[in-house]
C-alpha cells in the first residue's frame, strides 16, 4: 500500500510550512511517519482536500468536450461563422460536424437551415443547443438523418437525434471517458456524483474494474431502474466490488420540472412570457418513490429549478423523511430557506449556471432574481451547499463554480445580486465533500501553485494545479 510524506506543504491562508503524511489510503499522524516513507517535497504549494463535483453526465461530458464550442455566439450568423472557420480547418469527410453550446434565448435573429446551408451545402451540421433540449441543423444533415424538416428541431426529435449521435460512435466512448478523466483529475478532482441517464453503473464498473481509477465515483440512477438496483442486492452507499473502494452507489435521482432556458422550472409566480413551467412528476408521485428510497435505504437527489418545484419537494422530504438532495434550487421562495436545514435536505447548486443565466432570469423571472441562486440566503438560514457543473451544461471545472459563486459576474459588469455570494472560503468548503486534511480522512488532496483562499478570482480560475492524491496514489502529476 502507499505511504507517502509531502513535505514543505502549505495550508490556505497561512505561510506556516506542514508536512502531510498519507498512509493505506488515509491521512495519518505526520510525526508517526516512517523513514521509509516515500518523501514528496510540494516546494512550498498549498495543500487542500481534493475537490468534488455533485452533479455530473459524465458520459455526455466525455462526449461533448470533444465537440466544436459554440459557447461564444452571441448571434445565429456567428454561430454559422464558428462553423464555417472550423469546415476551413479540417479535411471534406462525409462525417457530421457536430457542434454543442449554443444559446438562443437573447439571439436578435434566428437560427435557420439557410444560415447553415450557407456554410455547408454537402457536410451535414448538427448543433447542440447548451441545455440539450434544442439541435439546429443544416439540409444535409435532415436528408443524412431522415429528420422532419431543417432548422431547429426541439424536445423529442432533438433527444432521438442526439441518441443516435452516440450510437453511432459507441466504441469511442471509454477513449473519450479516459481522456475527460484524465482532464478532470488534472484540475484536482478526486470524486464526482454521476447522475448520467444511461445505465452507468456497468459502465463504471467494468472501467473501473480495468484500470479506470482517476476520482471516486458514487453512480446515481433514474427511477426506471430502482428494480435493477434491487435485484442486485444494493443500497445506497454500497461499494461495488473490485474498485477498490472508488464505486459506490448513489442517490435516486427524480426529475420534478423543467429549466430556465426553456421556460419549464416551475414556479410559483408566471414567467414574463407566461405560464407557471411545468411539474413532470406529480408531487404525490415524488413522495412515493421518496418513500420506496427511504425504505429501500437510498438517498436521493431531487431535480427542482423552479420555487414552485422546490417547494414540492421539500413537502416530499417533509412527509417521507427522505435524505439526499435538492438538485439546483435555482429559485428559492424566503419562507422555504430555513426548511433545508431543518429537514436536513443538502442543496446541491452549480453556480456557473448564474453566469449563463443572468440575463435570461431577468428576462422571464423580472422581480424575483434577488433570491435566485441563493446562496448566501440558504448558507445564513443553517443549509448545507455543495457545489457542481452539471456538465456537460457547464464545463466540468470546480474552480469555475467556486468564481461564479464568489463572483457573481462572468463579464465585466457588477456582480449580480452580490449579496448572496459565498466567501471563498464558503465556496472552496462546499467543493470537498466535507473532507478536511484531518487524520482518519481519506488521502484526497491537491496541491496547487497559488493560494486558493486569496488568489485572484482570474488567478482562481487558471488555478494550476501541482499534483492530486486519490487514496493517498497521484491520480496527476505537474511538479
Ligand atoms: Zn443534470
Amino acid at each position: 500500500m502507499t505511504d507517502v510524506l509531502l513535505t514543505d506543504a502549505r495550508l490556505p491562508g497561512s505561510d506556516t510550512v506542514t508536512r502531510l503524511y498519507l498512509c493505506d489510503g488515509v491521512i495519518a499522524d505526520a510525526s508517526q511517519a516512517p523513514a521509509s516513507a516515500q518523501r514528496v517535497s510540494l516546494e512550498g504549494r498549498w495543500v487542500m482536500p481534493g475537490l468534488w463535483d455533485q452533479h455530473v453526465h459524465f458520459t455526455q461530458w466525455a462526449i461533448v468536450r470533444r465537440r466544436l464550442d459554440l459557447s461564444s455566439a452571441t448571434s445565429a450568423a456567428f454561430a454559422a461563422q464558428i462553423v464555417a472557420a472550423r469546415l476551413l480547418a479540417e479535411l471534406d469527410v462525409p462525417e457530421p460536424l457536430i457542434g454543442n453550446g449554443y444559446r438562443d434565448a437573447l439571439w436578435e435573429d434566428e437560427p435557420t437551415a439557410e444560415l447553415l446551408d450557407a456554410v455547408s451545402p454537402e457536410r451535414p451540421v448538427i448543433l447542440l443547443s447548451g441545455d440539450l433540449h434544442a439541435v439546429w441543423v443544416n439540409t444535409a444533415a435532415r436528408y443524412r438523418y431522415g429528420l422532419p424538416h431543417a432548422g431547429v428541431l426541439r424536445e423529442g426529435d432533438a433527444f432521438g437525434l442526439q441518441m443516435r449521435l452516440d450510437q453511432e460512435a459507441p466504441g469511442d466512448e471509454d477513449v473519450a471517458i479516459s481522456e475527460a478523466a484524465a482532464e478532470a483529475a488534472a484540475l484536482g478532482i478526486v470524486g464526482i456524483v454521476d447522475l448520467e441517464m444511461a445505465r452507468n453503473l456497468h459502465g463504471w464498473t467494468r472501467r473501473m474494474t480495468h484500470g479506470l481509477q482517476a476520482f471516486r465515483v458514487r453512480s446515481g440512477f433514474y427511477p426506471d431502474e430502482f428494480d435493477e438496483r434491487l435485484d442486485m442486492g444494493l443500497r445506497g452507499g454500497d461499494v461495488i466490488p473490485d474498485t477498490e473502494g472508488m464505486l459506490t452507489v448513489g442517490p435516486l435521482k427524480i426529475i420534478t420540472d423543467g429549466s430556465l432556458n426553456t421556460r419549464t422550472a416551475y414556479c410559483h409566480e408566471p414567467y414574463a412570457t407566461g405560464g407557471h413551467g411545468v411539474l413532470t412528476f406529480t408531487p404525490e408521485a415524488t413522495t412515493g418513490l421518496l418513500a420506496r428510497a427511504v425504505a429501500e435505504g437510498f438517498d436521493v437527489a431531487v431535480h427542482a429549478i423552479g420555487d414552485a418545484a422546490v417547494t414540492h419537494a421539500l413537502d416530499s422530504f417533509a412527509t417521507t423523511g427522505a435524505r439526499g438532495t435538492i438538485e439546483h434550487a435555482q429559485l428559492v421562495r424566503d419562507e422555504d430557506l430555513a426548511r433545508f436545514a431543518a429537514l436536513g435536505v443538502t442543496a446541491s447548486m452549480q453556480p456557473e449556471h448564474l453566469w449563463d443565466d443572468r440575463d435570461a432570469s431577468e428576462k422571464i423571472w423580472p422581480g424575483r432574481t434577488g433570491r435566485s441562486f441563493p446562496f448566501a440566503g440558504l448558507r445564513d438560514a443553517g443549509a448545507r451547499i455543495v457545489l457542481g457543473s452539471d456538465a456537460p451544461v457547464s464545463p466540468l471545472n470546480p474552480w469555475r463554480a467556486i468564481a461564479a459563486a464568489e463572483h457573481r459576474s462572468a463579464d465585466e459588469r457588477e456582480p449580480w445580486h452580490p449579496e448572496q455570494s459565498l466567501t471563498r472560503a464558503q465556496a472552496l468548503a462546499a467543493s470537498t465533500d466535507g473532507r478536511s486534511l484531518a487524520a482518519g480522512e481519506p488521502a484526497d488532496v491537491v496541491a496547487l501553485d497559488r493560494d486558493p483562499l486569496t488568489c485572484p478570482t482570474d488567478e482562481l480560475l487558471d488555478m494550476p494545479v501541482a499534483a492530486t492524491l486519490v487514496g493517498g496514489r497521484f491520480t496527476h502529476w505537474a511538479i
